[in-house]
């Protein structure tokens, strides 16, 4: 049976599930198929859950491309503990700043966390001095001059609260890049390749709160320093093949099955940036066609296919349609408390008629308006 208003859920995070994939996790809370046992009493040491470890990587690893030399692993956290982590191992040493990209709410948190540990380079900013201009466009690679002596280059793939993607990967290929991907992770193909460190934390793409997935080169493990808490080194967390303490099983099962979902249902990631294309396009479309009424906050060539920011010219504007559209059954749609507005968020749970009906109910409140 279908929960008709979670499937309107456009929430910026933690982001609307699969169908499917909620069944199979409600039968799972009483029973895991074939253990007869509830996912929440499993044992952290069963065989059971390293071969869910173990099928869970294989997945990441299939989806992405991703060669051997890359180590997989499931922390906890969230994106935010990998704001320190990601440093406390890669800079305390440094004696070259590395680079940070500041492009959005996300990426603004990153860069005091890395001022902790060390030296950090902000290679670029969105940031202007009208608050509501800030952060609406992405650099060009002529805007950014990147140190070839920096320990890494971090950005974030794609800015949640502003709704701001990256279409391309950046930097150089002498100077390893990390990069945020906890908004579009396993959205789309990313030529995982050519990064050093990815970072996803499961709660905006691919799962519940709780688990983040960090895919890392081997060769950077290496320079991690051996000092550090062994919560906080991925060398440790590598070797103990994330079960150092005890996992939030739980929130790695549902990351399983939404990565099963991926291959099985969707098709890989090819097909499922295709479907997110259609979705976002379907949204951009109507603002495009609004004369303005709504008002997309982004340049058009850095829009993001997850987060669909906008506003309506008013703070009232805003409110009054954040208020119709929850009495419409759309919940979610309240822009970030950072920049207020309306966020339309679409990732890969969000189906295409969900976006349609968010589509249609937009197109006749614009004429209402009008009238
Ligand atoms: C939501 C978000 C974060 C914060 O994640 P937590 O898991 O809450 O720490 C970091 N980066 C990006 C891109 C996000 O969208």
């Amino acid at each position: 049976m279908i929960n008709q208003k979670n499937r309107l859920n456009f929430s910026g995070g933690p982001g609307v599930l699969p169908e499917s994939v909620l069944q199979q996790a409600q039968q799972a809370i009483i029973e895991v198929p074939g253990t007869g046992l509830s996912v929440l009493g499993i044992s952290h040491r069963s065989d059971w859950f390293a071969a869910v470890v173990n099928e869970l990587e294989a997945n990441i690893r299939a989806l992405l491309g991703l060669p051997d030399s890359y180590h997989v692993l499931l922390l906890q956290g969230g994106a935010t503990q990998q704001f320190s982590m990601l440093p406390m191992a890669l800079l305390r040493a440094s004696e070259h700043p590395a680079d940070y990209l500041h492009t959005g709410y996300w990426s603004g948190k990153s860069i005091p966390s890395a001022q902790r540990e060390g030296p950090v380079r902000v290679a670029w900013s969105g940031e202007s001095d009208g608050k509501s201009g800030s952060f609406t466009r992405l650099p060009g690679d002529d805007e950014l001059e990147l140190s070839g002596q920096a320990p890494y280059l971090h950005y974030v793939s794609n800015e949640t609260v502003e709704g701001v993607q990256f279409h391309r990967v950046l930097g150089r290929d002498d100077v390893p890049r990390v990069c945020d991907m906890s908004s579009d992770f396993l959205s789309r193909p990313c030529c995982a390749e050519r990064y050093s460190f990815i970072y996803a934390h499961a709660q905006k793409n691919i799962g519940p709160a709780g688990v983040t997935v960090v895919l890392m080169r081997d060769e950077l493990l290496q320079r991690v320093p051996t000092d550090l808490p062994g919560f906080l080194d991925y060398r440790v967390q590598a070797q103990a093949h994330s079960n150092y303490n005890t996992p939030p099983v739980f929130a790695i099962y549902v990351v399983l099955l939404v990565t099963r979902w991926l291959r099985d249902e969707i098709g890989g990631l090819a097909r499922m940036d295709a479907i997110n294309r259609a979705k976002a396009d379907v949204l951009y479309r109507l603002l495009d066609d609004s004369d303005g009424f709504y008002r997309g906050r982004a340049r058009a060539s850095d829009r993001s296919l997850m987060n669909v920011a906008f506003n309506l010219g008013t703070p009232e504007g805003d409110q009054f349609f954040l208020d119709a559209a929850l009495a419409a059954g759309f919940s979610g749609l309240a822009g970030h408390r950072a920049i207020g507005g309306v966020r339309a968020s679409i990732y890969n749970g969000m189906t295409l008629a969900a976006v349609e009906e968010l589509a249609g109910f937009m197109d006749n409140f614009r004429r209402q308006r009008r009238r």
